[in-house]
C-alpha cells in the first residue's frame, strides 16, 4: 500500500467574537480570552513558517476588522482564508443568515484581498438553509459536518429529519464537504467554560490530546491509507505554551511519513472534486 494522505491544519480565528457573540459575554475578563487569540495567531504563523506549511484560517468578519494587520499577514504568508460568519452567532432567520454570509465575504475581500471559497459554520451550527446559500454564492467547500471522517463527500440539499419515519437524504449539490470532528478539535479538550448550559471542564493534558490526535492519523495512514486528516484549532486555545509544544511535536511526527502532503482545504476540495465529479459516478 502506498499511503496518500492530505493533512489540513485549520485555525478558527474566533478571537473576541466568540465571547462577545457566541457567549454574549460582557466582562472584560471573558472577552480578553479572545484577545489572547492575537498572541496565539502570531505563534502559529511563526510555527507554520518555520516548517514551510500553509494552512486554512476560518476568520469571522469581526476578527478581521479587529485585527486587520494580522489578517493581512496571514494572507501575505500564502494561507487560505475562509468565511466563518461575522460575530460567531447563530443566525435568527434565513435572511439574517444570508446577510451574515455576505457581510463576512465583503470584510474578508476588503481586508485579506481574497474572496473566500470555503465556509465553516460558527459553533458547528450549520442549517439546511445554509446549504442553498453556499451553492448560491459559489462556495467550493464547507467544513462543518461530521458525516464522515477521512473522506470528503458532496453536501445535500433537502435533507429531512422526521419524527414519524426514517431520515430523508436530499440530493447532492456541487459543494464539497470536508468533515471535521470535535475529537480533533482543540476547544472541547482544552477550554474551561462556564455558561448557563453548564460547565465544560476542558484543560486536558496535552499528552492525552496528542494520543487521540495521533491515533486518528495512525489509523488513517496505516489502515485506510488514503484520505484527509483535518485538525480544527483556535489560536486562543492551541496558542498556550504547553499546547504549542504538543502541536509542534505532532506536525513533526506526521511530516516524517512518506506519502503525506500538507495542503489547504481549497486544494483538497479542488483535487477531490476533479477526481469525483458530481453525477459522474
Ligand atoms: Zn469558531
Amino acid at each position: 500500500m502506498n499511503p496518500n494522505v492530505m493533512v489540513c491544519l485549520t485555525f478558527d480565528f474566533d478571537a473576541l467574537s466568540l465571547w462577545i457573540g457566541g457567549f454574549r459575554a460582557r466582562s472584560l475578563s471573558a472577552i480578553s480570552r479572545g484577545e489572547f487569540g492575537r498572541v496565539g495567531a502570531e505563534r502559529i504563523l511563526d510555527l507554520l513558517q518555520s516548517r514551510g506549511l500553509r494552512a486554512t484560517w476560518f476568520v469571522p468578519g469581526h476578527t478581521a476588522e479587529t485585527f486587520p494587520t494580522l489578517i493581512e499577514r496571514i494572507a501575505a504568508a500564502g494561507h487560505e482564508i475562509g468565511n466563518h460568519g461575522y460575530l460567531h452567532t447563530h443566525p435568527k432567520s434565513p435572511e439574517d443568515e444570508e446577510q451574515i454570509l455576505q457581510h463576512g465575504n465583503a470584510v474578508l475581500e476588503r481586508i485579506a484581498g481574497q474572496r473566500p471559497i470555503g465556509f465553516r459554520s460558527p459553533g458547528a451550527g450549520l442549517s439546511s438553509n445554509m446549504v442553498g446559500l453556499l451553492v448560491k454564492y459559489g462556495f467550493l467547500y464547507d467544513s462543518s459536518l461530521m458525516g464522515g471522517d477521512f473522506l470528503p463527500y458532496y453536501m445535500r440539499a433537502g435533507d429531512e429529519a422526521r419524527d414519524d419515519g426514517p431520515y430523508v437524504f436530499g440530493n447532492e449539490v456541487e459543494v464539497v464537504e470536508i468533515p471535521f470532528t470535535w475529537g480533533l478539535d482543540d476547544f472541547p479538550a482544552f477550554e474551561y467554560v462556564t455558561s448557563r448550559g453548564g460547565i465544560q471542564q476542558g484543560l486536558a493534558s496535552p499528552s492525552a490530546v496528542y494520543e487521540i490526535w495521533r491515533g486518528d492519523f495512525d489509523y488513517l495512514y496505516s489502515r485506510a491509507g488514503e484520505g484527509v486528516y483535518t485538525l480544527t484549532m483556535h489560536p486562543q486555545v492551541i496558542g498556550r505554551g504547553h499546547r504549542m509544544l504538543m502541536i509542534e511535536r505532532l506536525i513533526d511526527y506526521i511530516g516524517r511519513h512518506r506519502g503525506v502532503t500538507f495542503a489547504t482545504m481549497a486544494e483538497v476540495a479542488t483535487a477531490w472534486k476533479r477526481a469525483h465529479p458530481l453525477g459522474g459516478r
